[in-house]
């Protein structure tokens, strides 16, 4: 075997080289690597939304990828988990502070609330990536793009194939739709009792002021074709011209973008008013300001609900998103200068209508839906009506005969009766929780510093509703009463939230005692409205000063 010797050198010697050959081959493929990272969606062929960790680490790796993006808390949830948000600019701000002379709009999208409509999360995602990787990145020459791609981490972390049966895919399952606290977070925003929402209020609403915050969802109910479907902010007690402008120019030409750049189609949100007869038309979301893209109107911010569309496959619902963001994005950054005019303005109108309410300025207490000028087009399908066994509802299904429906589109809530719009509410009750709790929505909360006789409206309750079942941990009031007007005296103390702030008309919201979402609703006045001794109601503790005074005061901090 001696001569054997040399040629098995000489084959070890080829081995090495193969081996160190295929070593830089090797080295070098992994240089040149995935030319992006992969959301777990597009990794899995759709087939798995990614969890809390996944998304953490798909972060972390653009932070190593690109110097325009940085991460901040949103909040920690109820299992302890730091919620992200991150922040994309070029520069990217330190800190708000670094925008104060900075023309850049900041803009606010905000994916998973519901964390068994997911893909938001996967959308945004992807978004990021494809804005930071770019070689001249879109969109950060005018606007600072905040994201919070997993808003409800703790029920992210819930994924079940279980959770959302009529949804198709992703086929590894979803996560459930309360937090941690089995709170709805998209009904928190007036009573801010979820970790999530305050953080909103805190940490992006507050810090950063974004003029648009868009809100990511997947829709449950009518069959139709079109894959994307939005609303923007509809509570009637919003600065008019904000809503008027979504109504009216940015949603149809942001639809107009969708479809012909993306070649996607959507339609305003809405089910049909009858499952049976469609023609009688379209109806939108409920106005009530607990929902977060209501709530930004009092605000005087802009805001979209996205919708997806539940029926289609999970691809296509995700890519749906990911264009109507782009679609959204293209248009803010077109026309920036109008949406930061519109929105200082609408903080010029409300403190100017707060400083010295007239007659005429009322808060809308009772509305009613009427349909937009305009009808909708939806691309929907005749519908067939399957009778099942005795006493259970016939089921409505779609048939696959396409039909184009034409239809009035139910979407603006008008007033029917309103209050009179006030100065400031006195707020007669020295309770903290109150008083945080307004302090919290960063409302100027003030504290008299003498004692003082005003005359004032005061209400007093002659009906209490309460809802028998809880809703959201809550009985839920109604109330009804007289106005009449009093004077009355405050002692140095008192508390009084003047509306003459940019937050004038979410203050209104949250003190009128008719208001349909303020804080009678949610019980933080039910132990002074009701008799402790005997039958009957109190007075409401909330008195509304009509007239301008000169008030002796100082902010509450
Ligand atoms: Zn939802």
């Amino acid at each position: 075997m001696e001569r054997n010797l040399p040629m098995k050198r000489v084959k070890i010697f080829f081995l090495c080289l193969i081996f160190l050959l295929t070593g830089i081959l090797a080295a070098g493929s992994e240089i040149a690597a995935p030319e992006k990272p992969l959301t777990v969606a597009e990794a899995t062929e759709f087939k798995a939304t990614s969890r809390y960790a996944e998304v953490m680490a798909f972060i972390k790796e653009l932070e190593l990828r690109s110097p325009l993006i940085r991460v901040e808390s949103l909040c920690v949830s109820t299992e302890g988990k730091d919620v992200p948000l991150i922040i994309l600019g070029n520069p990217v701000p330190a800190s708000p502070q670094a925008l104060r002379r900075d023309k850049r709009g900041v803009i606010y999208i905000q994916a998973n609330i519901h964390a068994g409509e997911v893909e938001g999360k996967e959308a945004s995602l992807m978004l990021a990536r494809d804005i930071l990787l770019e070689e001249k990145p879109p969109y950060l020459d005018r606007l600072v793009i905040l994201m919070a791609p997993i808003f409800n981490a703790d029920g992210n972390e819930k994924i079940s194939p279980e959770n959302r049966p009529q949804q198709p895919g992703p086929e590894q399952g979803v996560g459930v739709r309360p937090n941690g606290q089995n709170l709805d977070l998209n009904r928190d925003s007036m009573k801010l009792e979820s970790p999530e929402v305050r953080g909103l209020v805190r940490n992006v609403l507050l810090r950063w002021d974004p003029l648009l915050l868009v809100d990511c969802h997947t829709t449950d109910g009518a069959y139709h074709q079109e894959v994307v479907t939005y609303s923007w902010g509809v509570n009637p007690n919003g600065d008019s011209a904000i809503i008027a402008y979504q109504r009216d120019k940015m949603m149809p030409e942001t639809e107009e973008i969708l479809e012909k750049k993306y070649n996607t189609l959507a339609v305003a949100y809405g089910g049909f008013v009858d499952f049976r007869n469609p023609e009688k038309g379209w109806q939108t979301l409920e106005p009530q300001p607990r929902y977060v893209t209501n709530y930004m109107g009092l605000r005087n911010r802009l805001s979209i609900l996205d919708e997806n569309y539940v029926h289609a496959d999970f691809k296509t619902r995700v890519m749906g998103n990911y264009s109507f963001l782009r679609a959204i994005l293209d248009y803010c950054s077109a026309h920036l200068e109008e949406i930061s005019g519109l929105v200082s303005e609408a903080d010029r109108r409300t403190v100017l209508k707060g400083l010295n309410p007239s007659e005429k300025d009322l808060f809308s207490v009772e509305y009613e839906l009427k349909t937009l000028k305009n009808p909708v087009v939806v691309h929907a399908y005749e519908v067939e009506i399957v009778q099942r066994g005795e006493g259970q509802r016939p089921q409505v299904r779609p048939t696959d005969k396409v039909k184009t429906y034409t239809i009035p589109y139910f979407s603006d809530y008008a007033g029917k009766r309103g209050v009179r719009f006030p100065y400031a509410y006195i707020i007669n009750v020295p309770d903290p929780e109150i008083i945080a709790k307004l302090l919290q929505h960063g409302l100027t909360v003030d504290k008299l510093e003498e004692a003082v006789t005003l005359e004032v409206e005061s209400f007093k309750l002659k009906e209490l509703k309460t809802s028998e079942l809880p809703y959201q941990g809550h009985h839920l009031n109604q109330v009804k009463g007289e106005y009449g007007l009093e004077k009355k005296e405050f002692p140095a103390g008192t508390f009084l939230v003047p509306t003459g702030q940019p937050l004038g008309n979410l203050a209104a919201s949250l003190l009128e005692p008719e208001s349909d979402d303020g804080l009678v609703v949610w019980n933080f006045f039910d132990r002074y409205v009701v008799s402790q001794w005997g039958r009957g109601f109190q007075v409401y503790p909330v008195y509304k000063l009509l007239q301008p005074v000169i008030l002796v005061k100082e902010a509450v901090r």
